[in-house]
């Protein structure tokens, strides 16, 4: 039995997403999978994306990396969202490189090292503007602390991360791009050279060739969307295909009158008499329940708007007079018509929020 709900994702779209990227750049290219591959499916992602011809994995959590280590993957993995606190020790023995982005992080990671005799592979993390992650006040003190322990860790790497990247009329990448081979000064003068630099997301990796580096750390990309629609054009102006659709079944299709209000608040009043289609998705499955008629959902035949709010498990769409559908007939929700920018734009936010809410309750399903 088909599910009323559910994911399908195209594993050969992203394989070919990723050697688009590849063809912009010389450097490696680093697969973002963290929040569960942006919605498409952590495993299954990372076994594509390296077989594509990613050589390096990027999570923000522990237990992502540790989830990928337990499905057999061995290419290098970099988890940067470590809170103090983390199992250190599993994350050596597990081979998964950290991210230091503190004095309290770096003690800790380097005290795990120690008591379990594994040298720490790391990447040092600074802040050339964003504010967000990374060294910035502490690095002084930082320097101190490399020069007694550096021969305790492996330091892999020396990366940042650009606040607007996206934005081609702003120069804040180029000073950010600078503020970091200051860093890179500073340790070099206390004699560390990491093998590997890194800056750029999606964003810089398709528009900065001067940021690329020695590697470009893809998520949107990678997944065939735009990073800014608006900036830097639509998926297919960038050559990239979306890998993720979702349908829904109908539970009914009827007929409603002319004026009549639909959904809680009645927010919607129909202009002619026509054929609601009531689909078997919700805001509980991701569906922005601030979307408006913009988005919708449809089928070959069929463009159908929302009608009146997205509700929990369920919305309403208009299947207009003489509809071509009827109930237990499945509709593309997101990926049709209705592309997962046109549901960014109908609720207020970006084609990133979109995937990364779509429920863990929908099956993935897996096309090549
Ligand atoms: C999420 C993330 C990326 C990927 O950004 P995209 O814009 O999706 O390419 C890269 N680097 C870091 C540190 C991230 O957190």
């Amino acid at each position: 039995m088909r599910p009323r709900a559910y994911v399908e994702v195209n594993l050969g779209a992203i394989a070919a997403n990723i050697k688009q990227i590849a063809s912009k750049t010389d450097a490696q290219i680093l697969a973002v999978v963290k929040a569960d591959a942006y919605g498409h499916g952590l495993v299954p992602v990372a076994h594509a994306a390296v077989t594509a011809g990613a050589s390096w994995l990027g999570v923000a959590l522990l237990e992502e990396a540790i989830t990928l280590r337990s499905k057999g993957i061995t290419a290098p993995i970099i988890a940067w969202l470590t809170p103090p606190g983390d199992d250190f020790a599993l994350a050596l023995q597990e081979q998964i490189d950290l991210s230091i982005s503190s004095l309290v992080l770096l003690q800790e990671v380097h005290s795990a090292g120690i008591k379990s005799g594994i040298k720490p592979r790391v990447h040092i993390e600074v802040d050339t503007g964003m504010r967000r992650g990374g060294f910035l006040a502490e690095w002084r003190e930082l320097l101190g602390a490399l020069e007694t322990m550096k021969n305790d860790l492996q330091i892999v790497g020396l990366w940042s991360h650009f606040a607007r990247s996206d934005e081609p009329e702003s120069d804040f990448s180029e000073l950010q791009l600078k503020t970091f081979a200051q860093y890179e000064r500073d340790l070099s003068a206390i004699g560390i050279v990491p093998e590997i630099t890194h800056l750029s997301n999606s964003a810089a990796a398709l528009r900065l060739p001067t940021a690329h580096r020695s590697l470009v750390r893809v998520g949107i990309g990678m997944y065939g969307l735009s990073p800014d629609v608006e900036h830097m054009g639509t998926s297919s102006e960038l050559g990239l295909q979306p890998a993720m659709k979702v349908f829904a079944k109908l539970v009914n299709v009827k007929f409603a009158e002319k004026g009549s209000a639909v959904g809680y608040g009645g927010t919607a009043i129909l202009e002619d008499d026509t054929h609601l289609g009531i689909v078997a998705m919700g805001y509980a499955d991701g569906l922005p329940r601030s979307a408006t008629s913009e988005a919708g959902a449809s089928t070959h035949e069929m463009r159908a708007p929302l009608v009146g709010r997205v509700s929990m498990d369920q919305c309403v769409i208009d299947c207009g007079e003489s509809p071509t559908v009827s109930a237990g007939d499945y509709v593309e929700v997101i990926g049709g018509v209705f592309s997962i920018d046109d549901w960014a734009r109908a609720s207020g936010t970006i084609n990133y929020e979109i995937v990364t809410r779509i429920a863990p309750r929908l099956p993935r399903i897996y096309i090549d």
